[in-house]
């Protein structure tokens, strides 16, 4: 039997988890089967069991497939201690289950191709997703050190390093994403003038010879491809890229295709030997929203399609993850917005949103 385990946490996390939780019933009156499991994260499990994210809970996260994590975090909890903080505890998540691959697909639904920045044939349609290493890289090499030279000047130094087994984990992992998609990987750096990026696209291309079957790799310079990205963003499927470069295309895919809240997010660790799935945590990219938290106004939409990609990444279910992004899409065109994507026409709350998602989802599995 599928298994999920939901962590809410704090400020809308709750709100929008409690309506992923009535698609994921909708999913289990369809046979689905999913098991669920709950637990606490963030603020709210710091408040009430001691810790952002408990053993207990972490005990949960060890036995199931994959995790749905809703927000953490709030102005209620920002005196806490380093280790109390909410953030602590998805930090926790990701370290334990290693978890080094962030995928952030940017899509652009047609009813929302005018909130963007860019002209509606170029952004509408778009569906791709950025692959981001996680866990190595310039944000976490040694030395990272600000030195004082002594004659007024000091020296800031950050070491960007990547050992061999992380490029080609990563590269794995697009090759596997772009099979359940359209099986095409662009992985870009600066191979002209990083060692890093020499190394990278070396890896990359051994990756693909051993792993890479049924998948066209192609090689772009990051800021070609930044550019390229803005200019073309639909030649692309999945891109593959290091922490840095993904922290920031990822950010410029994000752009594309408006609001905070629609847009999921993965972050997959190495293949659990007793399961033989990725461990891998879905959640949407923002955060608890404490403005709006408790009010019934977030967008869902995040949160359903943080689930939408389990469905395709963890569980091997494409047509029901097909069938939810259809139900979102024909949601939107109906003209059914929430506060954040109505720019000025009528909007509805977080459970109409749901309410609408789930009826058209219901009529198409
Ligand atoms: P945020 O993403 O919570 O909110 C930014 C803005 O976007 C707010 O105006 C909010 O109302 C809006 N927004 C966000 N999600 C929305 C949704 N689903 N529907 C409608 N509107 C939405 O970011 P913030 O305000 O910078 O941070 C608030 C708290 O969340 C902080 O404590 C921060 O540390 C935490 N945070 C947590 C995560 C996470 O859990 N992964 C990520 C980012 C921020």
């Amino acid at each position: 039997m599928p298994s999920l385990l939901l962590l809410a946490g704090d400020g809308i996390g709750p709100e929008v988890m409690a309506e992923t939780e009535r698609v994921i019933g909708t999913l289990n009156k369809h046979g689905a089967n999913f098991e669920l499991s709950h637990g606490l994260v963030g603020g709210i499990a710091a408040v009430e069991e001691g810790a952002p994210v408990s053993d207990a809970t972490m005990e949960k996260a060890r036995a199931t497939d994959a995790i749905l994590f809703g927000a953490v975090g709030g102005p209620e909890f920002d005196h806490f201690s380093y280790d109390m903080r909410p953030e602590a505890g998805l930090l926790r998540l990701r370290k334990t289950f290693d978890l080094f691959a962030n995928i952030r697909p940017a899509i652009c639904y047609p009813a929302l191709a005018d909130a963007s920045s860019l002209k509606r044939d170029v952004i509408e349609g778009l569906d791709i997703v950025i692959l981001r290493e996680l866990t190595g890289g310039v944000y976490f090499g040694e030395p990272k050190t600000i030195e004082d030279l002594g004659n007024g000047q000091k020296r800031a130094i950050d070491t960007q390093v990547y050992d061999t087994f992380e490029i080609d984990r990563i590269a794995r992992a697009a090759f596997d994403l772009a099979r359940a998609r359209r099986g095409k990987v662009t992985s870009m750096e600066k191979r002209n003038v990083m060692k890093t990026g020499v190394l990278w696209r070396e890896v990359v291309d051994q990756a693909h010879a051993a792993a890479g079957e049924g998948v066209s790799l192609d090689h772009m310079l990051a800021d070609a491809g930044a550019m390229q990205l803005v200019r073309d963003p639909k030649q692309f499927d999945v891109i593959v890229c290091d922490n840095l470069f993904g922290d920031m295309l990822s950010d410029i895919a994000a752009q594309l295709t408006g609001s905070l809240g629609m847009l999921p997010s993965a972050s997959l660790g190495a293949v659990d030997e007793r399961t033989g799935r990725r461990r891998a945590l879905y959640e949407p990219v923002h955060g608890s929203a404490p403005d709006i938290a408790g009010k019934g106004q977030a967008n869902p939409i995040a949160m359903i399609a943080s689930l939408g990609m389990a469905l395709q990444y963890s569980f091997a279910m494409p047509d029901a993850a097909k069938a939810l992004d259809d139900a979102i899409a024909a949601t939107l065109a109906d003209g059914i917005f929430t506060g954040d994507i109505a720019y000025g026409a009528p909007s509805v709350s977080t459970t109409e949103m749901a309410n609408a998602i789930i009826e058209r989802f219901e009529a198409r599995l």
